[in-house]
This record gives structure tokens, sequence and C-alpha cells, in this order.
């Protein structure tokens, strides 16, 4: 059996970035830059006021003095003024500042008569300017290749005039379930049936990890039949299956990608919940095999499907894993198997709880549940200990 650490970098191995495209920046948050960006110009682009007052000569503000304002510079056109000692200038936020000035003072520190001020305060000299280039030079770097676009890069990109740039692109992805005993939603279970759940879980699982959704399928436990369904799935750039990947009479996963000519990478992973974790490919497409069991299911699409398609859509390493938090541990946790096992639990505040039965089957505490705490094989933690999960909301 391949362990977890090896079968993740297996499939990374075998996942390449799509080709970039171009977007409008304001289409581009959560998706990733295929590019690097320098900035144009630098940040503040020119000296300019931090404050509504008067832009002054500091060493021509003594408290008490009184100076004569020669002008109006309001944020906007720059209207190329100028002052000299004893002269102030009226000026608002972001105007740029006139010649001659080294400081600006708050309008709420001067009183002012007619065309004149009487300052209130000493001015340092740069007091309330922001200096061209104080925040950002041009040539710097703003944007990383493979970096995740949030709306505060967005707005420094905008800073920069710039209107569109190169992400990576979407995955394409189709979701069968399979399986003899499942229902849809909306159908009267026969009696043995349940109802099919796993696919809507994927389906949100994809979407929320950027890719796009071609086909969902439900796929009965016939070989014929896989096989043809399976041959549309394999069309686009990812192919994730749930069910029938373990070793059952009825499991006809793996002999339908074999008639499909599809390889095998990789089948069995250390991993609790989710041991019969497939992966595979057919031409381009990345083929996910699940486990049928839900929790089995979610386990594994966050550990190994979701980081193909991040990678896919042109994600740096560093943005692959899930988020992973500090958290104090309620109660003591065990592994007393030979796998690696993923505990679900509730994040809240600090502190790390399990939520409901730790079964592959049971449904109920994932849906509570909002982080995994990573127990290796033998491991414990004791209650109160200081231990790292991971998140996903
Ligand atoms: P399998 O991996 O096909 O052996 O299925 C393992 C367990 O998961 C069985 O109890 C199945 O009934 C259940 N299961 C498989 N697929 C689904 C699904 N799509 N929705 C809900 N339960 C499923
Ligand atoms: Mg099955």
């Amino acid at each position: 059996m391949t362990s977890e650490e090896d079968a993740l970098a297996a499939v990374l191995a075998r996942v390449t970035a799509l080709p970039s495209v171009k977007v409008a920046l304001a289409d581009s948050l959560g998706q990733f830059a295929a590019q690097d960006a320098l900035a144009l110009r630098p940040l503040p682009a020119f000296d300019n006021s931090a404050m509504d007052g008067y832009a002054l000569r500091a060493d021509s503000c003594r408290a008490g003095v009184k100076l004569r304002v020669v002008g109006e510079q309001p944020a906007g056109a720059d209207r190329g003024l100028a002052i000299a000692a004893g002269e102030a200038i009226r000026i608002f936020t972001g105007a740029p500042l006139p010649a001659g000035a080294d400081a600006v003072i708050m309008q709420e520190d001067v009183s002012r008569e007619g065309e004149t001020i009487v300052v209130q305060g000493n001015a340092e000299p740069g007091e309330f300017i922001r200096r061209q280039g104080s925040d950002l030079a041009a040539g710097q770097k703003i944007l990383f290749r493979g970096e995740r676009i949030a709306a505060q890069t967005m707005a420094l990109l905008a800073s920069q005039g710039i209107g569109e740039l190169k992400v990576g692109s979407a995955p394409r992805v189709a979701i069968v379930s399979t399986g003899d005993e499942l229902a849809k939603p909306g159908e009267t279970p026969k009696p043995g049936q349940i109802f099919e759940s796993n696919s809507i879980m994927l389906r949100a699982l994809t979407l929320a990890a950027g890719g796009q959704i071609t086909r969902v399928e439900h796929c009965p436990d016939n070989l014929e039949t896989m096989i043809e369904i399976f041959r549309r799935g394999v069309q686009g750039d990812a192919f994730i299956i749930s069910g029938g990947v373990s070793v059952g009479d009825h499991d006809f996963v793996k002999p339908a990608l074999r008639a499909l000519g599809a390889e095998i990478d990789l089948w069995r992973v250390a991993l609790k919940p989710g041991k019969p974790f497939l992966f595979g490919r057919a031409g381009r497409c990345c083929i996910f095999g699940l486990p049928g069991n839900p929790v089995s299911a979610f386990v594994t699409f966050l550990k190994f499907v979701r980081p193909a398609l991040l990678k896919m859509e042109g994600a740096a390493e560093e943005f692959l894993g899930l988020r992973k938090v500090t958290a104090l541990l309620a109660s003591e946790v065990t592994n007393p198997g030979d796998r690696t096992h993923y505990l679900r639990g509730r994040l809240d505040e600090g502190a790390f709880t399990l939520s409901g039965r730790q079964e592959s089957h049971a449904l109920f505490g994932l849906s509570r549940a909002n982080a995994l705490l990573r127990v290796v094989a033998r491991g414990k933690f004791a209650a109160g200990q200081s231990v790292t999960v991971e998140t996903w909301d």
C-alpha cells in the first residue's frame, strides 16, 4: 500500500497546469495568476497630502505664526502651485503637494482669518505628506505566478492601471457515481436501496476548488454500461468516480478503466478513511477513483483531488494544501491502526472537538465538521494538547 505522502506526490507528478487564459481583472477573484506582474508606477504616484489642511514650509510653521494663504490645491488636476517662506496653500487629502512645501498642517490646528491662517503648533518636515514611492517602487514585483488572486491584490493591480491579466483555466470535470443500491434523490428507494449522496457533494467540492462541471451521471454495477459511461467521463481534464473501486465482486471500476485502455498509476493508500483510492489517466484526463463511503470520498477529495485540480488551475505549491490552524484538542485521540487517520471535528474559537462517529459511512458527524485532524499510524494526542488541524471553510 502506498503512503499518503507518496500517493500525493505520484498524483501531482502527473498533473500539469492547463493553458492560461486572459481575463478582465474584475473576473479574476480566486483564480491563480499565470504571470508575474511588476509595478509600472510608484505608489504613491506623486508627493501628496495625507490630510485636509494647509501645505507650508516646516521652518516657517511655529505656534502663533501668521501665514498668508496664496492658493488652493484640491485632489485632482495639479495646479502647479508653489509657496515661499511665510506662505501656505489650502490643500485636501490626496492633492499634489505644491512646490516648496515640505509639510502639511491639519485644518484643526489652525485658525483661519480671511486670507491668512494662524498656526497653533509646530510642524516637522514631512509631516502629513505621503511621499512618492514610499509604499511601492516602480519595477517591484506585485503579483507572483501561481498566487491566488484576492480582493486586495485586485486593488493593487487596479492601482497600476492593469485591466486584464493571465490566469489559469478551470479544469473540466465529469463525475460518475456507481452502485446498484443507490436511488436518486426524488425517486422512491426500493427495499435495500439508499439515496445517492456522493455526487452532489463531489460536485460542490469541485466547484469550490475552482473546477467546472461538464457532466454528472450515475452508473449501475454493470461492466458494459460502466465502460460506456466512463468513455464519456474521460473526455475532460478530470474524471471523478465514486464507489466500485474496492475488492468486492461488484467493484467494476478497475476492469472498466482497463477496458478503456486507461493507465492505473496508483491504487490503495495507507489512509483511513480512503484506503481504496485510485488514480489513473486516459490520454490527458486524470482519473480519480474515490471510495463510495461518503466520509472516505470527502477526505480523499480534499487530500488528492483538490490539490490536483488546483495544480491544473496553475496554483503554486503553497496553495495546494488545506489551511492549517493550531488548536487545543478537547479530548484524547489515539490511532492504534497502521494507516494515517483523518478524524473529523469542529474547530471553534481555537478548540478542536471530534464530531460524531468516526466511521467512514458516518455522514452526520461529517456534516457538522469543519476541520480534519491527522493522526499518524499508532499516533496519540493528549487532551488539552496543541495540535494542527486543517480546515476547508
Ligand atoms: P463501494 O465503495 O462502492 O463499495 O461503496 C461503499 C459504501 O458506500 C456502500 O455502503 C455504498 O452503499 C456507499 N456508497 C457508495 N456510493 C455512494 C453514493 N454515491 N452515495 C451514498 N453512498 C454511497
Ligand atoms: Mg459500490
